[in-house]
């Protein structure tokens, strides 16, 4: 009789790589986790999602725990997660099969510790925990109080619960908006969303006067965005949850609260963080890390081997109001209906805080360029003064050289004033006798009478140009034609020309020449120069004695040109002749051409001294035409 005999090494050889390939075939990470258990190391972390992983508010929880257990924890920690999709259904379908993956998944194997994210993952953990890890401590976090079994708790299980308060929540929308007559409440139909309308229609029964609520539960997602983009005035959106519509559509992420935000006329409030900064105003609400920080601390703390049972949390209410700036400006909110210890985020920076840097280089530049300009101005202000006395001082000077000009016509003047006055005398003597005769001869005196009249008016005439040569005006621009200036300076002269024994001859241009300057200092300007011409003409030998002026135009300027028959200036001189005190006369004060050049300068034209080929000086003078 054969008889098998198993010998203990290969049985217990086979039974290990046994254990090993199986180890292997569950996963490559949990083959490496198993190895580092064994070093005593690893510690296991089972994750249980409500939804899905990516079903917000409870991803962002999700995330957050999982950051700062990795961040905290002195061990390597492998964490598992697995989502409960049996949770979006109207009618949740068998669980069997997915309890019997976990359980074959983890016998044998046990988590360290087991969290849950959210409410339906706390319910299934506590429901199948017998079953699935008897032993293992269970954190049941972001769950609100109202949804946990308390009957169910054991002493190794630990809660981190939030509390919603659904009156501060409407209580920030009539703060912040006090005309809203109606709030529109999203919220889907999963039996977790219906278990919260039955809730927030209890707790919201004290706003039954002041605000209508609106109930989208029994509408698809399509529906609502359509009800939304079209709401009357004064009415907000809430929004509750929306993880299954009234048709069944499952909504993941963040997705149908954006569509939601691009389509609705009428603000989005809302009371979970995790959906704060794209899409709704803001108020109290459920700030992620409070929860974090204490799921976290209590499972370091497990792990580490403190007991469950000495670990106990309040229920964590809402944070400090939050508020988005970009929506408070949407819907016109004023920061002064805000909370007092709220905080308001996403503020857009002005242009200031944008462009800092080149703000101020362009405000630099911008001062820079102000200083330059204002300092300019000022400049320009002190030239103008500086103009305006200078001319001032002019107009004194040439006043003064006026009346030594006007000096020395004196005798001329004073014989062509005797003249007149004479020939009144004589003719109104002749009348007186005319008179006594018996029938004087009227035609006779009549005649005589306007001898008188005409001589009166050459005396006044005399008397007027001299008085308006003489005058003293300030600088005075006008526009003038300057043949009949040039005839007025002419008059004055000619009687000194005759009682000289000078021919004085004018030839005025053709037609009207417009120029713009100060009659009287023009006229000085002129009789200073035939003046000068007669001293030059009196003093030559020659035999011919002859002064001429005249007037031309050449291009867009005016001319005068004086010419006598004198000696002309000396070569040497004709750069000096307009030096203030160069006189080559015995009694001259050399001040006549330097005087006649400022006037014509200030007059914007020039004044040039030269000799004519036949012999005599030739002056001229230019000075721009009117427009
Ligand atoms: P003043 O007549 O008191 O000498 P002006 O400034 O009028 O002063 O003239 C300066 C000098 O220019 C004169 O002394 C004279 O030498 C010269 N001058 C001016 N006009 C003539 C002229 N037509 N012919 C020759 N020399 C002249």
């Amino acid at each position: 009789m054969s008889s098998v005999s198993v010998r203990p090494w290969p049985a217990a050889a086979a039974l290990l790589c046994l254990s090993l390939f199986v180890a292997l075939c569950l996963s490559p990470e949990r083959a490496g986790a198993v190895e580092r258990s064994r070093r005593g190391e690893l510690k296991r972390v089972l994750v249980l999602h409500s939804f899905g992983r990516e079903f917000r508010p409870w991803s962002e929880y999700a995330r957050d725990i999982k950051a700062g257990l990795e961040a905290q924890s002195p061990w390597p920690l492998d964490i598992q997660e697995h989502a409960l999709l049996t949770a979006r259904f109207n009618n949740p379908g068998p669980e069997a099969p997915f309890v019997e993956y976990l359980h074959s998944l983890y016998q044998g194997a046990m988590p360290d510790i087991v969290l849950s994210i959210g409410a339906p993952a706390a319910r299934f953990a506590q429901k199948y925990r017998a079953r699935l890890f008897p032993n293992t401590p269970l954190i049941l976090s972001a769950v609100e109080y109202r949804l946990i079994d308390r009957a169910d708790l054991r002493d190794n299980d630990v809660v981190v619960a939030i509390r919603n308060d659904f009156v501060a929540a409407f209580d920030n929308i009539l703060r912040l908006l006090p005309d809203t007559k109606s709030v529109a409440i999203v919220i889907g139909a999963s039996p977790l969303e219906k278990f919260w309308i039955e809730e927030v229609k209890r707790e919201l029964k004290s706003f039954d006067e002041r605000l209508e609520l609106v109930w989208y539960s029994d509408l698809s997602f399509e529906e609502i965005l359509k009800r939304a983009s079209a709401l009357p005035p004064h009415t907000a959106l809430f929004w509750g949850l929306m993880s299954v519509d009234a048709a069944g559509v499952a909504h993941e992420s963040d997705i149908a609260l954006r569509s939601l935000h691009a389509v609705a006329n009428a603000p989005i409030f809302s009371y979970q963080e995790p959906f704060f900064g794209d899409s709704t105003v803001g108020g109290p609400m459920h700030l992620v890390g409070e929860t974090t920080s204490r799921t976290v601390s209590a499972a370091i703390g497990i792990l580490g081997g403190a007991d469950p049972a000495s670990i106990k949390y309040e229920p964590i209410g809402f944070g400090v109001p939050k508020y988005d700036w970009r929506e408070l400006r949407r819907w016109g909110i004023s920061e002064s209906r805000l909370p007092p210890d709220s905080e308001v985020l996403f503020r857009e920076p002005n242009i200031w805080q944008r462009y800092r840097w080149q703000m101020l280089l362009i405000t630099a530049v911008f001062l820079v360029q102000a200083g330059l300009i204002s300092g300019l101005l000022h400049e320009r202000r002190r030239r103008r003064f500086a103009e305006v006395e200078s001319r001032e001082r002019l107009t004194e000077l040439a006043h003064v050289n006026r009346y030594s000009t006007v000096g020395e016509l004196t005798t001329s003047i004073a014989h062509e004033l005797n003249q007149p006055l004479g020939s009144i005398l004589t003719n109104a003597e002749t009348a007186e006798l005319l008179l006594k005769a018996n029938s004087p001869d009227l035609d006779e005196i009549r005649q005589i009478l306007a001898d008188i009249r005409r001589d009166d008016q050459r005396a006044s005439e005399v008397i007027r140009r001299l008085r308006a040569v003489l005058k003293k005006t300030p600088f005075e621009v006008k526009n003038i034609e300057l043949n009949d200036t040039v005839r007025e300076a002419i008059g004055l002269a000619k009687t000194v020309a005759d009682g000289r024994r000078i021919t004085l001859t004018y030839m005025p241009f053709q037609t009207e020449l417009h120029v713009k300057g100060d009659p009287v200092q023009l006229q000085q300007v002129i009789l200073n120069l035939i003046i000068n011409a007669m001293d030059a003409v009196s003093d030559a030998d020659t035999g011919k004695r002859e002064v001429s002026v005249s007037t031309l135009r050449t291009g867009h300027q005016a001319e005068i040109r004086i010419t006598d028959t004198g000696p002309g200036i000396a070569a040497p001189d004709l750069e000096n002749v307009f030096d203030p005190f160069f006189t080559t006369k015995p009694q001259g004060m050399g001040m006549g051409l330097a005087i006649a050049k400022t006037i014509v300068e200030a007059h914007h034209g020039v004044i040039a001294a030269s000799n004519q080929l036949a012999g005599g000086a030739l002056f001229t003078i230019r000075l721009p035409m009117a427009r």
